[in-house]
């Protein structure tokens, strides 16, 4: 997948600086680096919060959350210090964009990582990365050492008579650690399970202290915004849903790859012009508009604005940005077992309805598609995962169970296509067309 790619329509913010050479530290300060975190120090901790609240930002790693009000919940006084913890634990099928901040514009996510701690009132923050994006751990380290060698980080940053450190770690490979509490106790040195909430991290957090955790691309917003100004950033986007997206166009297309396009972007037409349409001659299945975990949208429901508010009137979810396009030879059945055995590897066990619930529906979908199916199969599967749903402890559960519902829902034929010991008709064609 050519992950750097271009269209006219694209509106460059987060990835502006792609491809630039912004490593280097001197490029990045030529590309106006480190130029927001001075004006935030001269702005103070609540002008930041409120820019950042009417900038309209919310949370890129998936759940959407207004990143100016999160900040706000920050108890300004602390016995405890407190930290700003960003989350690259970037793991979600069908996402790939927070790796390409780390390798073209880390210093863009430290700049985040700093503002941030400006407006809580934090001494420290953290970057987690992906376990497997071991390699953007030199970048990340090396982008560190530079801002510390030039005084840009450490002691009394830019004059102001703050301290701030920041430090890099490496998760160990477990997709349950993006969740914001096993993020947590992972970076404290335990097994990466959620914890139970409340409280939250914001007033009790890493060590206790209260606790900022913002995604990798929401951080490399904000130095944007504050350089920009909210107004220019929250229109940008559509009400609510300020700025622009960092969109994984995957499946067979002619021109997959990361765009950045702004909120509320027609998906439509990020299919069939951005990127070019279908490739080989292949017809539109459905879309999975927003990572593995958010339920499918059909050839015919793609006609809807990429925000959050609309994609959830859509009946799915914005989610991670991840667009996963399914042609007409991706067996329904055969995905869902895909995308169920990712979910049961992944969990992490703690509670029932998830570790027994995706165990389940493995078994069942993996005898399913091998032409073992009987009718009654297809609701038990959907009976399953509607009793997984808001039953456990983390979303880890409801992603694995929302997905198979609306399959079932939406491609019920599929599935009876596959019962009385027939081999799956859709692998047969996809077979036939490669002859
Ligand atoms: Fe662990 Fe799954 Fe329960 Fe989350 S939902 S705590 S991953 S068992």
């Amino acid at each position: 997948m050519a992950y750097l790619v271009s269209h006219p329509d694209e509106v460059k913010v987060v990835s502006k600086r792609f491809g630039m050479g912004a490593t280097n530290l001197d490029r990045y300060l030529e590309l106006d680096g480190y130029k927001a975190v001075q004006k935030a120090i001269s702005m103070g901790a609540d002008a930041i919060i409120n820019e950042v609240k009417a900038s309209n930002l919310r949370g890129r790693g998936g759940a959407g959350f207004p990143t100016g009000l999160k900040w706000s919940f920050v108890p300004k006084q602390s016995a405890k210090p407190k930290y700003v913890l960003c989350n690259g634990d970037e793991s979600e099928p069908g996402t790939c964009k927070d790796r390409l901040i780390f390798e073209h514009d880390p210093h863009a996510v430290i700049e985040g990582v700093m503002i941030a701690a400006l407006a809580v009132g934090a001494k420290s923050g953290y970057i987690y990365l992906r376990g497997e994006y071991r390699y953007l751990l030199e970048i990340m380290e090396k982008a560190v050492a530079d801002a510390y060698a030039r005084g840009f980080i450490g002691k009394n940053i830019f004059g102001s008579g703050v301290d701030l450190d920041i430090f890099t770690h490496s998760g160990a490979g477990a997709y349950e650690v993006g969740e914001e509490s096993a993020l947590m106790e992972s970076l404290e040195g335990k097994r990466g399970i959620p914890r139970i909430r409340p409280p939250f991290p914001a007033v009790v957090g890493l060590w206790g202290g209260p606790t900022v955790i913002n995604n990798a691309e929401t951080l490399a917003s904000v130095p944007h915004i504050i350089l920009g100004g909210d107004e220019w950033f929250a229109n940008l986007g559509t009400p609510r849903n300020g700025g622009t997206r960092l969109f994984c166009m995957s499946g067979e297309l002619e021109r997959p790859g990361v765009y950045e396009l702004p909120m509320g972007y027609n998906l439509k037409k990020m299919i069939y012009d951005v990127s070019g349409g279908m490739s080989k001659g292949r017809n539109l299945k459905g879309v999975v508009p927003g990572g593995s975990s958010v339920q499918i949208l059909t050839a015919d429901e793609i006609d809807v604005a990429m925000d959050f508010d609309s994609m959830m009137k859509a009946g799915s979810m914005l989610g991670s940005g991840g667009v996963i396009v399914l042609d007409d030879q991706m067996c329904i059945v055969r995905f869902a077992l895909r995308v169920t055995k990712f979910y049961q590897h992944e969990s992490c066990g703690w509670c029932i309805p998830c570790r027994e619930g995706t165990d389940w529906m493995k078994k069942t979908l993996t005898r399913f598609h091998a032409g073992g199916g009987v009718a009654k199969d297809i609701d038990n599967l959907k009976y399953l995962a509607e009793n997984m749903l808001g039953r456990t402890f983390c979303p880890l559960g409801d992603a694995a169970a929302m997905p198979i519902i609306s399959y079932i829902q939406k491609f019920r034929k599929e599935f009876e296509d596959h019962l009385d010991g027939k081999p799956c008709p859709y692998e047969k064609a996809a077979e036939a067309a490669l002859v």
